[in-house]
């Protein structure tokens, strides 16, 4: 059989891009059976379930009865609980990536080269969407990763039982970034903020950003509003200690004009 997957297990990350969901990754599990896939990485985007559950609605003879969950497919379920077709999960995960979009650094499947690097997630999505994926009380990635810590194991997949204590792949919410490389010790950062709050920042021709870029050093960038999306990022790039007075700047202007444009109560 051709071989599907390509990765070097001891420094790759086999990452879903945007039209993957949980079928996709499933089916990878399955090509993959037994062979370890030590990190993989997906976009913290509710596509990523929306598309189908693996439920075997149709009578297909496809999926299973119940369906599984994005976590489930990944885990995978024990053989009596899938009578239609396995799930075996990934064997040998010890780390999950939940990759959070950056407008300030977009990048799509099969654009990963050297030259992208990751960084801890700034914010929790751009979109309602995405902060939902994540945030949601009930079925946000947080909670369901909160939920196997409390209950020592991933709910409802039987007895096997896979991601109990060393064994439970560690999660990680990150974003796209360019990877430093050389002596350059710059790096690159965000900060999100409401969408229709950028006006505030950018009036006068961009005379308070640049402002601030002549007075830190750092280069600083607003991103475009994408569709649909309720919050907005500024990037920079420069030293980390001028990126964290720039980004303290920006939050004390948009504090300072919150409060000089609250109307006054009369009494
Ligand atoms: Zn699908």
């Amino acid at each position: 059989m051709e071989r599907q997957v390509w990765f070097n297990n001891e420094s790759d990350i086999v990452y879903f891009g945007d039209n993957a969901c949980v079928a996709s990754i499933h089916e990878v599990s399955v090509i993959q059976k037994g062979k370890e896939i030590r990190s993989i990485a997906f976009n913290n985007s509710r596509q990523t379930v929306m598309c189908c559950d693996l439920d075997n609605d149709g009578g297909f003879g496809l999926g299973r009865d119940g369906g599984s969950t994005l976590f489930q497919a990944i885990h995978g379920f024990d053989d009596d609980l899938c009578s239609l077709q396995e799930f075996p999960g990934f064997t040998g995960l010890k780390n999950i990536y939940v990759m959070v979009k950056s407008d300030y650094y977009p990048v799509m499947a099969g654009d990963v080269t050297q030259w992208v690097g990751m960084r801890p997630a700034v914010h929790d999505g751009l979109t309602a969407g995405q902060i939902k994926f994540r945030k949601d009380a009930y079925t946000g990635l947080e909670k369901q990763i909160a939920d196997i810590d409390i209950l020592g194991a991933l709910p409802g997949t039987g007895e096997i039982k896979k991601w109990v204590g060393d064994m439970k792949p560690k999660f990680h919410f990150m974003s796209f970034c360019p990877h430093p490389f050389g002596v350059d010790n710059r790096s690159y950062d965000a900060l999100p903020i409401e969408a229709n709050q950028v006006n505030k920042l950018t009036r006068n021709r961009f005379a308070f950003l640049n402002g601030l870029r002549k007075k830190f050093g750092c280069e600083i960038t607003v991103a475009q509003r994408g569709n649909g999306h309720i919050q907005r990022e500024i990037g920079f790039f420069g030293l980390e200690k001028d990126i964290v007075k720039a980004k303290a700047a920006i939050i004390e202007k948009l504090v300072s004009f919150e409060i000089m444009h609250t109307p006054m109560i009369k009494c």
